[in-house]
């Protein structure tokens, strides 16, 4: 990796869904830029592949928690045991997410508990967990990872889009609630990023949604991190209850 500014120099950084996609790339690059991170998935394996790349290019170890973001208590384990390591937490990236698309007439109960429980939910334990940290430290910057979906909707994720919709409304609310202790909370909303989530669209769909995208091209999981890598730095101090596109246009 090509050296870095150290635009996050010593912060500590808890990242969900960090083993692979969008989230392992936001774990390089805050790592690259001198993140103390704290990487977490529900497979131990892949979240020991990304931290030995880390280690190997910046010598730091990061902290490792298999969860799953539908469990409260592991989520608190997980923040207990980075404010052990570290005493204290600067930067949350709620990035772990599913889809589980189908017609909304035939969607499950279990289709709609998984993906709202997973995408909303989890987003909101992981902000309740480190909150009462931040706002005793008067600093931190929460990250959540809303899609285009969450702000226009799509047939066929009725499921995901909602999920995502709530995110947005989360994000907006804690930043009124929080903005007061310097505890700042923004959204990402990426349009169609190149990652395992999306790969698995056929050919068909993944043409009709190029043609939305007047760039005219798909966007990359790079492409997200550098937006959260901003949000996460000093450079955003006065943003708060934002929602960024990253979309190439898809969306304005
Ligand atoms: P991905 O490649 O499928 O990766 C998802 C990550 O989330 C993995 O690390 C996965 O790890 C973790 N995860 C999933 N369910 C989990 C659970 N219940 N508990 C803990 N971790 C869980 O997806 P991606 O494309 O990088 O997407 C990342 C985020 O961006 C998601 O929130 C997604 O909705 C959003 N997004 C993506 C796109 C896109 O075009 N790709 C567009 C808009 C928004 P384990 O399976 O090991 O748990």
């Amino acid at each position: 990796m090509p050296s870095a500014d150290g635009r996050l120099k010593d912060k500590v950084a808890i990242l969900t869904g960090a083993s692979r996609g969008i989230g392992r790339e936001i774990a390089l690059l805050f790592a690259k830029e001198g993140a103390q991170t704290v990487l977490t998935a529900r497979s131990l394996e892949s979240l020991e592949a990304v931290a030995k790349e880390i280690a190997s290019f910046s010598g730091l170890a990061p902290l490792l928690c298999a969860l799953d973001v539908k469990d409260s208590h592991k989520i608190d384990e997980c923040v207990d045991k980075t404010l052990d390591k570290y005493g204290c937490v600067d930067i949350l990236v709620n990035n772990a997410g599913l889809t589980r698309d189908g017609l909304f007439v035939r969607m499950s109960d279990d289709e709609w508990d998984e993906v709202l429980d997973t995408n909303l939910k989890g987003t909101f334990l992981f902000m309740r967990a480190v909150s009462k940290e931040m706002m005793k430290q008067r600093r931190g910057k929460i990250i959540n990872m809303a899609s285009v979906v969450g702000l226009v909707g799509n047939a066929g994720q009725a499921n995901y889009a909602a999920s995502k919709a709530g995110v947005i409304a989360l994000t907006k609310s804690v930043a009124k609630e929080l903005g007061s202790r310097n505890v700042l909370v923004n959204a990402i909303a990426p349009g169609f990023i190149d990652t395992e989530m999306t790969q698995a669209l056929r050919d068909e769909t993944k043409n009709a949604i190029l043609k939305a995208i007047p760039v005219g091209y798909f966007g990359k999981p790079s492409d997200v991190a550098k937006t959260a890598l901003y949000l996460a730095s000093d450079e955003s101090n006065f943003i708060t209850g934002q929602v960024i596109t990253v979309d190439g246009g898809m969306v304005m």
